[in-house]
C-alpha cells in the first residue's frame, strides 16, 4: 500500500478500528487521505462531514479524520452512495466526494459471484482462498489508483450544518426512559418517545 499520503500507522489504525481490512475500507482510506490533505484533521468540531453510506468506508473517516458520530460532526444522509461532504467552519470551504462507477472486470465479476455464494451457501476452502486473493488485489488497486479515477470532487449541495446543539432531555410518559426532546412525539397531550409513539399508533 503505497503512493498515498497515509502512513502505515494510520492505515493500521483504521483497520483495527474497523475490525478487518476490505475494499470498502480502502475507498474510505482514500477519502480520508483527501480530507486530511484538503481540510485537515478535526480535533474538535471544526471539520464537519456528511456521510451518505453507513458501510465500511465511513470507519476510515471516523478513525482518521476526527469526524465521528459521538462528537456530532459526522452526519448520516442515507442515499446509499459512497459519498462524503466535508465542511471547514473557519473558511466555509466544502466539497462533496463521490465514488465513480467501477469498471467491469473479470476479477470484479468473479469477486461478486463469490461474495454472493458466500452469503447464500458458503464457500469451499479453495473458493474462500480465491476470494481473499481477489479482495487483496482490489484493495491494492484502490490504494494505488489515482484519486481522480476513483472519485469525483463536486461542489457541495447542502448548507453547512449548525454546531451540535444542546437539547433538553424529557422523560417518556409511557416507558419512563429519558429521551432527547428533538426525538419526542406528542400523543393526546402526553410526551412519548418514538418507539412508544409508534406502538400507540399501531394500536389505534
Ligand atoms: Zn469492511
Ligand atoms: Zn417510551
Amino acid at each position: 500500500m503505497s503512493n498515498n499520503a497515509l502512513t502505515d500507522r494510520q492505515i493500521q489504525e483504521a483497520i483495527s478500528f474497523h475490525g478487518h481490512s476490505c475494499p470498502g475500507l480502502a475507498y474510505g482510506l482514500r477519502v480520508a487521505e483527501y480530507a486530511l490533505r484538503e481540510f485537515g484533521h478535526s480535533g474538535d468540531e471544526e471539520i464537519v462531514a456528511i456521510t451518505e453510506t453507513d458501510m465500511c468506508a465511513v470507519d476510515a473517516i471516523q478513525s482518521l479524520v476526527g469526524c465521528s458520530f459521538g462528537k456530532g460532526n459526522l452526519l448520516y444522509h442515507d442515499t446509499g452512495k459512497v459519498a462524503f461532504t466535508f465542511y471547514r467552519r473557519s473558511d466555509g470551504k466544502s466539497r462533496r466526494v463521490v465514488r465513480k462507477p467501477e469498471r467491469t472486470t473479470a476479477a470484479g465479476e468473479e469477486n461478486k459471484t463469490l461474495m454472493r455464494k458466500k452469503a447464500d451457501q458458503g464457500l469451499t476452502e479453495a473458493e474462500a482462498k480465491r476470494l481473499a486473493i481477489l479482495r487483496e488485489m482490489r484493495m491494492k488497486e484502490i490504494m494505488t489508483a489515482d484519486f481522480e479515477d476513483l472519485f469525483s470532487v463536486k461542489e457541495s449541495a447542502l448548507a453547512l450544518p449548525r454546531h451540535a446543539r444542546i437539547v433538553d432531555t424529557l422523560v417518556c410518559e409511557r416507558c419512563g426512559e429519558p429521551v432527547m426532546e428533538t426525538r419526542t412525539r406528542r400523543s393526546g397531550g402526553a410526551v412519548l418517545c418514538i418507539p412508544c409513539f409508534e406502538a400507540e399508533d399501531r394500536r389505534a
